[in-house]
């Protein structure tokens, strides 16, 4: 009997699951939305029971659909959007209130009193993490504050907080094992990436109970038994794994420097360190990648605020475009910019530039500058801001990029890889599936049921795709960017 492997990918915007071959083939596949809820401006928020039943419902259809049974799936992969919060009642199983999402601004005054009161540096060099409303402690500091009852609860130790991973495996194997692992454990900023357990000092700090944490167990390994009742057999969930870490996995991004990019909304970059946690210079995050073996892989993340957002802007409110793909056929048409730099700075820059003053410029205008070279320097922005976050990456982990991983939905473009590939001056590498998400989580539970035996039979599982070779001079590059840097600085300290 040939088995698979089921992957569930629970995002932002929706629930799938992917059931993938030995061959690292995808079988079938299956989603279903979730509805975002936005109580307040800044508030964001899911329904943690939909959550879990958009993801049973579209692990059931992806196995009717391949037309397997249970017993077919040798093991579950889990792979989450990250820092997402939510507290249960360890008796009844009932969330206390919607699961906060990891966008949700509602923890900024929290952030900002833990900023007064010093705490920057500890948690830095605890966690890896700048302070933000993005990671879970304040979210869970929060809920314990302002749901009736929920702190005494919590002290009674009748409480449980989870991210999405340990929500659903909790759910999954009949409130057995409350469990996550150090990939999603280190963006709660409660999490010491050094020790690799719970921070005592950060959880008093937090006022958080430690009853209320899951145990923290590897990335890849077995975590506990379904239950009958999910799939119709009991199934090992053999790998959890935050959402941008299992793509790095799944672009099998295995040894030190190696890195990927994900082109979406926003950009993520992860670059794996191996075992040494790198200290970033310029804000850039340290997280864990995985864990495996015992042995504990970790990150450089930083991101990319405004990526296929500014393509969307020209599309929705610019109107130069109909589509986000006529964007490479319009940008085509000309050889260059000519001249003409955007830099879609709309809610700031980040890393390395970090300036939240920063608004969008386009210089550089002439009056030859055509909508074919708006489009074409929107999607050079793309590229150059990627290149800039890339460069203190390699620079904080001090060796340089050999080459670069992609995916993402604006990866389909073309000209901006090559525009990618020419200003990094090293290759860009698009694999010809960019599920790269869902892949990692199904690579990391294979692992560890040895479907697959080690980093070498997976890589053969990934089509290599199409390969951007660099092909601009030197020369041109540095003049390109160091026009792209004066850009830069026309968009600065702009908002006063
Ligand atoms: P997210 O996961 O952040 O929602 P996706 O990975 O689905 O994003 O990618 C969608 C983004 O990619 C959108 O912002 C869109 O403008 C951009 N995009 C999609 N296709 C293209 C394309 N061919 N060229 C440039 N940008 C694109």
């Amino acid at each position: 009997m040939s088995r698979y492997i089921l992957s569930l990918d629970q995002g932002t915007t929706s629930s799938r699951a992917i059931i993938l071959d030995h061959q690292g083939a995808i079988v079938a596949q299956a989603q279903r939305e979730i509805t975002q809820i936005y109580p307040q401006p800044g508030w964001v928020e899911h329904d943690p029971r939909e959550i879990l039943g958009t993801q049973r419902v579209a692990a059931r259809e992806a196995l009717a659909r391949a037309g397997l049974a249970a017993a077919e799936i040798i093991a579950i992969g889990i792979t989450n959007q990250r820092e997402t919060t939510i507290v249960w009642d360890r008796h009844t199983g009932e969330p206390v209130c919607n699961a906060i999402v990891w966008q949700c601004r509602r923890t900024a005054p929290l952030c900002e009193e833990l900023a007064r009161q010093g705490a920057a540096d500890l948690i830095r060099a605890r966690t890896g993490l700048v302070i933000d409303p993005y990671f879970s402690a304040t979210k869970v500091r929060w809920i314990l504050e302002h749901v009736p009852d929920a702190e005494r609860r919590a002290q009674a130790g009748d409480l449980l907080f989870g991210t999405v991973d340990s929500w659903l495996i909790w759910n999954f194997t009949g409130g057995r094992a409350h469990v996550t692992d150090p990939s999603n454990a280190s963006r709660t900023m409660l999490y010491n990436i050094h020790q690799r357990r719970w921070d005592e000092e950060l959880l008093r700090l937090l006022g958080i109970p430690p009853a209320m944490l899951p145990a923290v167990r590897p990335t890849s390994g077995v975590f506990e038994m379904t239950t009958a009742d999910f799939l119709g057999t009991p199934v090992p969930v053999a790998g959890a794994v935050g959402d941008q870490q299992s793509a790095l996995f799944g672009q099998c991004c295995f040894d030190a420097g190696s890195a990927k990019n994900t082109y979406g909304t926003g950009c993520f970059a992860l670059m794996n360190t191996g075992d040494r946690p790198v200290a970033s210079a310029h804000g850039l995050l340290t997280t864990v990648g995985w864990e495996i073996n015992g042995e504990t892989t970790y990150a450089l993340e930083g991101s990319v605020f405004v990526a296929g957002a500014a393509v969307q802007w020209l599309r929705d409110e610019l109107g130069l475009i109909e589509s986000a793909a006529e964007s490479e056929s319009l940008a085509r048409s000309v050889p260059d910019a000519n001249g003409a730099y955007l830099v879609p700075a709309f809610v700031g820059l980040g890393a390395p530039h970090w300036d939240m003053n920063a608004r969008g410029v386009l210089v550089g205008l002439t009056r030859g500058t055509t909508k074919a070279h708006v489009v074409r320097a929107c999607l050079e922005s793309i590229a150059y801001q990627s290149a800039d976050m890339l460069a203190v990456m390699a620079e904080d982990r001090g060796a340089p990029l050999a080459e670069l991983r992609v995916d993402g939905g604006a990866s389909a473009n073309d000209l901006l890889l090559q525009f990618q590939a020419d200003i990094l001056g090293v290759p860009v590498l698009r694999p010809v599936d960019v599920e790269t998400t869902a892949r990692g989580a199904a690579f990391l539970a294979g692992l560890a049921v040895n479907y697959w035996s080690g980093p070498d039979e997976l890589a053969a599982c990934n089509d290599t795709g199409r390969r951007f070779e660099p092909s601009m001079d030197a020369g041109q590059r540095a003049r390109l960017l160091a026009g792209w840097h004066r850009a830069v600085d026309r968009a600065r300290d702009w908002e006063r």
